[in-house]
């Protein structure tokens, strides 16, 4: 019997989809945990009008992965929300003209929609969105659970403030223009003097200004090492890995003090290499050094030099001074530091290439071991000296210098270094220079504590009050509060804290965001909630006088912070998280997400994790286990752009083509973690094979399949299940589609064969793959809570057979081959003549004649 289905697709899509959202097919049961499978996907900012091709792109990717393993039998948890509040949202609010929440009552509803007609995997009954008061209120609390902790703090600092949205920056949040997306070269019409130097904002490209505010601040660099170490526990792209590892910027070094000759003055340098320093021959020190710390020790006939020589340098910019290839300057000062270790003199020179903000603004010159100080040395004739040998040195030629800065090696020249591995060598000349006191370890990091105020009107106002009359008397909350357990602190500075403040009582929490006409920020260092004494007129809940509330809101990366932990429990209010849920559902099993968020979102939300962890509020402290990061998805070969006009909204191509020959065609476009470009002509293919696949279904159904269609439909299962767990999905569906071709040659297949080739298709085209599981092959309802086919062993071995070889019509051995090679006579041919009894007999004679009977039979005729 051959029916042709007409397939209405969108249709049918949009049947399904009711019905899985009615049969709750996707919302796990909570209290059972055993084979869990957390599938999250980085929420979006509904900050447009929809979804765009990106979104439909990666979160198609998270989807097929969530299918896979429920298909695999685990309980898939994948839920959705909203990224809502802070400066994208508002920022687009702003572009309409219209109140943030009158914009995200239209965006949201229709990006769900979206995420709806794709035929994501998603529980709808745990989504969040983070402007929600349910929500915001848990992000405040966690503000006051930072406060209490001690890892809030406010001080007045320098900070980046983007002109154009009008507020601070964290510093992960500005960057240079190559990084942001901008042409390094000009920036808004105008040219860009030093690109490497100059950073814009993450968020609009705009350069940043500097400006003296008072902010709050998260003591992130209080787990600068924690958030290191971890790495090493999370499975996570390396690049991803290593923008942290270099964000976060750990320096070990020390801090050496030499005297200087004559003078009863010490000059100190910073080094990483002390292990190098018997071959230490001289200082340089930075133009601005000598003017604070060296004037008055140079003779006066030098003193014209070395100061013309500072003026003309500091003329340069910074760029210009490190540059590598520039030719080194410098000037001899006229003063020595004395090395302690040998007693050797070491001239104090003074060069531009040695910054005052680096390191302590001087250097100790080794020039054996390091480029810059080797062209320094050869340009002013400085002596060089050699005390680690590299493995390509030939420990008789010590004086030779073809190469410096070696990885690896051992000390020579060192006394009481010799022998040792620079390694081990860095460390005991550490020790031996503290011993005597002429040096200090240092460890310096790039990691800066998290900026997290707002002058902003879109986020959760920080739930803190000032309170003057508690300040004059010092009375503070700080006092009460409850302290993290002292593993888990390192020791701080904390001199900068101002403690006449207090948070506002977690019983009275949230503080709500009053919805204000003037929402727009003005620039002015304080943001537009100050206008609104009805919001920050407050009666002190310590001693009942005026006080006054804080009128900044939090950064929006706070409320994504933590979402990840609030999804399973959406629908508890006594609490932030269900405890037992919390225990059995987290952390995370795969997190889907882009590469941008490297040193943002990801690092703030494992800095959070960690914090909590320490507070006994989580169990364990890396959120995210597992991590993936999707490429980028192009149009006809450009970014997508409003300005190009080639963003492409998904909804025109779900109606054109449907949402499972989109979701097909995106997965197919190349490796989910490359650049992908989304092309008219591609999907339109794929449309064709989605209708040659439909008919694939209603081929006459056979008893049997052909010992071809057999291997190949094992071989196929075994690919998409390997494909699949590394996240392969083009060559998942490359290989689907030569089983179809094979199977249509045939034109019939068996029953089992069509639900085997129904479930591999299952993850991409889940309705179709639905619409054929019930309504075709007449199984019960649904194919995605049915289990994953496995491939049997026995049908994938390759079958052999054994053919006679005869020379001049002897029996002279046999070869045996795949049964695919058997047609193939030059094949055949070649494995005879490779044969070793075979090719005795040939003599390495050209044969004149070959009788090739295939399968059976061949004959070489020599004479
Ligand atoms: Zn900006
Ligand atoms: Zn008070």
């Amino acid at each position: 019997m051959k029916k042709k289905i007409s397939y209405n697709y969108n249709k049918i899509e949009a049947k399904w989809q009711q019905r899985w959202l009615k049969d709750k097919i996707y919302s796990p049961d909570f209290l059972v945990s055993n084979n869990k499978f957390y599938n999250l996907y980085m929420f979006p900012y509904p900050s447009a009008e929809g979804l765009h091709a990106g979104h439909a792109f990666s979160s198609t990717g998270s989807d097929v992965f969530g299918r896979f393993m429920r298909m695999k039998g685990k309980k898939v948890f994948q839920p959705m929300g909203y990224d809502s509040f802070g400066i994208h949202p508002e920022n687009y609010a702003i572009k309409t003209g219209e109140q943030p929440q009158t914009m995200l009552s239209r965006t949201i509803p229709h990006f769900t929609e979206q995420f709806k007609s794709l035929g994501h995997g998603y529980d709808w009954s745990k989504s969040l969105t983070t402007s929600d008061l349910n929500y915001y209120k848990w992000t405040q609390w966690l503000f006051v659970e930072m406060f209490k902790a001690g890892l809030a703090y406010r001080k007045k600092m320098e900070v980046n403030f983007c002109p154009s949205c009008k507020t601070v920056l964290a510093d992960e949040q500005v960057m240079t223009p190559a990084q942001a997306g901008k042409d390094p070269k000009k920036i808004d019409g105008s040219p860009v003097e030093n690109p490497e130097e100059t950073k814009v904002c993450e968020r609009c490209g705009t350069v940043v200004e500097k400006r003296d505010l008072e902010q709050w601040l998260f003591r992130i660099t209080d787990y600068a090492d924690r958030l290191l170490k971890g790495l090493s526990k999370i499975n996570w792209p390396e690049k991803i890995k290593t923008a942290q590892k270099n964000w976060i910027g750990k320096k070990e070094g020390i801090n050496i003090t030499y005297s200087i000759k004559k003078a009863n003055k010490t000059i100190t340098v910073w080094t990483s290499r002390p292990d190098t320093n018997f071959g230490a021959t001289f200082i340089v020190v930075a133009p601005e050094y000598v003017q604070k710390n060296l004037v008055r020790l140079i003779s006066s006939d030098r003193s014209k030099k070395v100061e013309e020589y500072i003026k003309s340098s500091l003329n340069r910019s910074k760029d210009d001074r490190m540059s590598e290839g520039r030719e080194k300057t410098g000037v001899f000062t006229g003063l020595f530091a004395i090395n302690q270790l040998n007693g050797n003199k070491m001239p104090i020179w003074v060069s531009d290439f040695v910054l005052m903000d680096v390191g302590t603004g001087a250097v100790v010159g080794v020039p054996g071991h390091d480029k810059r100080d080797f062209a320094f040395a050869k340009k002013f004739d400085l002596p060089v000296v050699r005390v680690v040998m590299g493995s390509d040195h030939d420990k008789s030629d010590i004086t030779r210098i073809s190469q410096v800065q070696e990885e690896e090696g051992i000390m020579v020249n060192s006394e009481f270094l010799n022998g040792l591995d620079i390694h081990k060598a860095t460390q005991k000349m550490m020790g031996y220079l503290e011993q005597r006191g002429w040096g200090k370890r240092v460890t310096s990091y790039h990691l800066r504590d998290w900026l997290i105020s707002r002058q902003r009107y879109w986020g959760p106002p920080i739930p803190m009050i000032y309170c003057e009359s508690c300040a004059k008397s010092k009375r503070s909350y700080f006092t009460e509060m409850t302290s993290l357990p002292a593993e888990a602190t390192v020791e701080v500075d904390r001199s900068n804290d101002w403690d006449h403040f207090g948070w506002y009582p977690e019983e009275n929490l949230p503080v709500e965001l009053p919805e204000i006409e003037d929402y727009k920020p003005e620039g002015k260092g304080r943001g537009p909630l100050a206008n609104h004494p009805e919001f920050y007129k407050v009666v002190c809940p310590k001693c009942k006088e005026a006080a006054r509330r804080e009128t900044d809101v939090s950064d929006t990366f706070l409320d994504s912070s933590w979402y990840f932990l609030r999804y399973p429990s959406v629908g508890v209010s006594r609490l932030p998280w269900d405890v037992e849920i919390t225990r059995k559902w987290l952390p995370t099993d795969l997190y889907f997400g882009g590469a941008e968020h490297a040193v943002l979102h990801l690092m703030y939300a494992r800095f959070v994790t960690m914090v909590l962890h320490d507070l006994k509020y989580l169990e364990f402290e890396e959120p995210f286990p597992k991590l993936y990061a999707h490429g980028l998805l192009i149009k006809d070969g450009s970014k997508m752009s409003k300005s190009r006009g080639n963003v492409i909204n998904p909804d025109l191509y779900i109606e054109k083509f449907g949402a499972d020959a989109l979701r097909l065609y995106l997965m197919f476009l190349g490796p989910m973690d490359a650049t992908s470009d989304f092309r008219d002509t591609g999907i339109e293919g794929m449309k064709r094979f989605v209708d040659r696949l439909m008919n694939t279904f209603t081929l006459k159904t056979t008893n049997r399949d052909s010992s071809e269609v057999i291997s190949k439909l094992h071989k196929t299962v075994k690919k998409v299940t390997e494909d699949l767990a590394e996240f392969r999905y083009n060559t998942s569906i490359a290989a689907t589609m030569e089983l179809v071709n094979i199977i249509r040659e045939k034109g019939s297949i068996s029953k089992l064969a069509k639900e085997i080739l129904v479930k591999l298709i299952a993850p991409f085209a889940p309705h179709l793959a639905e619409e054929v599981w019930v309504n075709v092959l007449g199984n019960s309802y649904s194919i995605h809570t049915s289990r994953w086919p496995k491939h049997d062993k026995n049908a994938i071995k390759e079958k052999t057979i054994e053919i006679v070889v005869q020379v001049n019509g002897k029996f002279r051995g046999t070869v045996v081959v795949n049964a695919n090679d058997v047609k193939n006579k030059d094949f055949v041919i070649e494995s005879a003549k490779n044969d070793k009894s075979v090719a005795k007999w040939l003599e390495e004679k050209e044969a004149k004649k070959i009788v090739f009977v295939p399968g059976k039979i061949i004959n070489f005729v020599i004479f």
